[in-house]
């Protein structure tokens, strides 16, 4: 049977970290907005594998567990390296939403530590600022969440659901007017680029375009295809640049407005055995927020 964690709907506009209500901790760090502050990349740098972004500024990377005889913690360990697994992780975001040389002009938010917390609670994991400083971000993952992954899942999970929490450290979200479904479906987006996606996923187009999650995230790699590479990128950079207004955001970015967008897609997979259905996140979804 598939694992059913407490589910957690995509946030509503502007409340992007949504920490779970019943947190075991008294000072549960205040969910925050991403910063609105622009750093500008290196200029002089050159990468050297195409691979690789342009020196961006790394992270200090930190690991807490809070509870070591929870199973969940030994799993945890013996299933992935953490350094290599965080530090791969944090490269595969900003190699994706902020990969130069195609695009010079974006611009990644000044994030200077991310803490991966390991506890138990509700849920399966949230990102959040720091109460002392926005630049530092606390990545919650629930210990129990772990230990009911299926064995032969766990390294391929806690790395898919680690890559989506780092996304979060990482996009902008337009000063809090974007679409929750819009800011999940680029952190799923990147999972997805990463070959991190759930068995359970799939591409369906029926439903909103920004049902958040892997639903908008297969919609994204639609206009990535269409569009051309860097496309999601060019929405996140204008993700810090402007509010949120929805024809003047699509229609300034791909010349018409989203729901033609999605229209097209969905008109697309039709032929191809896709699902039409999409009227909601699949319950038995491993949803992260
Ligand atoms: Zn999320």
């Amino acid at each position: 049977m598939t694992l059913r964690p407490e589910t957690t709907p995509a946030p509503q506009p502007g409340a992007i970290f949504t920490p779970p209500t019943t947190s075991s901790i008294s000072n549960t760090p205040k969910p925050s907005a991403l910063p609105d502050r622009t750093v500008t990349e290196p200029t002089t740098s050159k990468p050297e594998h195409p691979r690789d972004p342009p020196s961006f500024t790394q992270p200090k990377l930190r690991l807490e567990i809070r509870d070591l005889s929870h199973p969940g913690s030994a799993k945890f360990l013996s299933s992935i390296d953490t350094c290599t697994v965080f530090a791969d992780a944090v490269h595969n975001v900003q190699r994706l939403l902020y990969r130069c040389p195609s695009d010079p002009h974006t611009n990644a938010p000044p994030t200077r530590s991310v803490t991966l917390v390991l506890r138990d609670m509700d849920g399966v994991a949230y990102t959040t600022g720091t109460d002392l400083d926005d630049d530092h971000k606390e990545i919650h993952f629930s210990l129990s969440y772990i230990n009911n992954i299926q064995p032969a899942r766990l390294t391929a999970e806690i790395t898919g659901v680690l890559t989506h929490e780092l996304v979060h450290c990482y996009q902008w979200n337009a000063c809090n007017s974007c679409p929750g479904g819009l800011i999940e479906g680029i952190a799923d987006w990147v999972r997805l680029c990463c070959d991190l996606s759930p068995p359970h996923w799939k591409r369906e187009t029926g439903g909103d375009w920004d049902q958040g999650y892997q639903h908008t995230a297969y919609f994204l790699q639609y206009l990535e295809t269409r569009f051309g590479e860097g496309t999601v990128r060019r929405i996140n950079e204008k993700l810090r640049l402007h509010k949120y207004a929805a024809k003047a955001f699509w229609t300034e970015l791909l010349g018409r407005p989203v729901e033609q967008l999605y229209g097209d897609y969905a008109g697309a997979g039709k032929g191809k055995g896709e699902s039409q259905g999409g009227g909601g996140i699949a319950d038995d979804a491993t949803q992260t927020s």
